[in-house]
């Protein structure tokens, strides 16, 4: 990969004036984002909806233009030799993705179009195997809706009951004070590791040990934190774990989800189709072994090779540098928005993940952020997918500032003069 040639000659760190600390993520790191380098009304692209989705480095560009240039076939299927070559990319994929989020093995995980559809793929097999009537599915407060809604549709038709970890009073944090009556009958726990609205980072560790505890099956939804921390299914002692490559510098489309494979091999097959089975009758058939008993269909075979080149093109930076640099400019970002009279800025006191959402008392978001974009800002505004939080928190949205490591100091500072100026023009 050019870029990593590039690495160590162009590799600098930059000084960090405010906290002294220093990013290990190299400036010229903008130059491999083809995205990055353009103008939008006149301005330079500030891109800041990262939580939304990534932009996607050359490397995953080229090689998702190389498999279909020299390799494109279908997969498992045929005697061919590009048809071999797809399936050695595609369950090379799976290798890579296992080895990144340091599963036991390549056979826990399944191939999904991203974090909602592993949710639901979870809610539809493990969760119609294994709940009944009066079964507690313990959630947080401040969960996506991909991770709320397959709980209520799998709730209605199994009589099982939702119950929630509250957030704390300022919104910042997860309450834990009553966990262990919270706890009382739980057979799932999901929860999220880093929350889409707030930045929070949840104790998930922590929190599936004691899920554990009680006897519950414990799923972390990763979509936030897969590619911005460390990421070790092991160490978090979780039994599922669902992330989407796209916010991760993969492409959109593929995702995967990480099932211990004890789980998997009582689960029923997700959808019915060509790939998942051994062989059919007129009346029934035979499935696959897991997981492929849960893959139907042709799948995503570029989209796991783009993905494979995301988690190679994030390794070689590091994810410890990843999430350094990512809370860092968080922090930076969250002090300079604290300049401004009349904003609320909400998540966590503390640490907090490569975002900050935030409110003006005088300022409608639509208007903010449609001005903000007509000077090159992209920010998010809404209840980004968690409803019942913003009513908890009293607004019926959000603007949102989101991060990844090739944002840089220099455009926070951007970021807060276009507000300035759009605040000025809307007063
Ligand atoms: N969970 C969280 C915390 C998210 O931020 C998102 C994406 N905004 C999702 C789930 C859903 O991801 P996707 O749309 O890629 O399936």
């Amino acid at each position: 990969h050019l870029w990593r040639e590039r690495l160590p000659r162009h590799h600098h760190r930059w000084p960090n004036p405010r906290r002294g600390r220093m990013s290990s993520i190299p400036a010229t790191i903008r130059e491999d984002f083809p995205t990055l380098t353009q103008e939008i009304n006149g301005h330079p692209l500030v891109y800041f909806d990262n939580a939304a989705t990534t932009q996607k480095p050359r490397p995953v560009l080229e090689a998702i233009q190389r498999y279909y240039e020299h390799d494109n076939a279908n997969v498992h299927r045929g005697i061919h030799e590009l048809s071999n070559r797809a399936t050695a990319a595609y369950e090379g994929a799976r290798h890579r993705v296992a080895q990144f989020i340091n599963a036991p093995s390549a056979k826990d995980i399944i191939f999904t179009r991203g974090t909602t559809e592993a949710l639901n793929l979870v809610a539809a097999t493990w969760g119609a195997g294994n709940l009944r009537e009066g079964d507690v599915i313990l959630l947080t407060e401040m969960e996506h809706h991909s991770n709320l809604v397959p709980w209520q549709l799998l709730a209605q038709r199994t009589g099982a009951q939702l119950r929630f970890i509250p957030v704390t009073g300022d919104f910042g944090e997860l309450d834990l004070s009553d966990l262990d009556e919270r706890l009382s009958d739980v057979k799932l726990l999901s929860l999220t590791h880093i929350s889409n609205a707030l930045g929070t980072i949840n104790p998930v560790t922590e929190l599936c040990a004691k899920a554990k505890a009680v006897g519950a099956v414990t799923l972390v939804d990763a979509a936030q934190s897969a590619g911005h921390l460390p990421l070790d299914v092991q160490a978090l002692g979780c039994d599922f774990l669902a992330f989407s490559g796209h916010k991760l510098c993969g492409p959109t489309g593929i995702g995967a989800l990480f099932a211990r494979a004890e789980l998997q091999a009582a689960m029923p097959p997700y959808q019915g189709g060509g790939e998942m089975i051994s062989t059919v009758g007129f009346q029934t058939s035979e499935y696959h072994e897991p997981p492929h008993k849960f893959e139907a269909g042709t799948p995503n075979i570029a989209g796991a090779v783009g993905l494979h080149a995301a988690m190679d093109y994030l390794d070689a930076l590091g994810s410890e540098a990843i999430h350094a640099h990512d809370t860092d400019i968080a922090a930076y970002a969250k002090e300079r928005l604290a300049e401004f009279d009349g904003i609320r800025i909400f998540g966590p006191a503390g640490e907090r993940g490569g975002l900050v959402s935030f409110v003006f008392e005088k300022v409608h978001a639509l208007d903010l952020a449609t001005m903000a974009d007509q000077q090159g800002v992209a920010i998010r505004i809404g209840h980004h997918c968690t409803q019942p939080l913003h009513e908890k928190l009293g607004v019926p949205a959000t603007a949102r500032a989101s991060f990844y490591f090739y944002n840089t100091r220099a455009e926070v500072d951007r970021f807060i003069e276009v507000l300035q100026k759009v605040i000025q023009l809307l007063k």
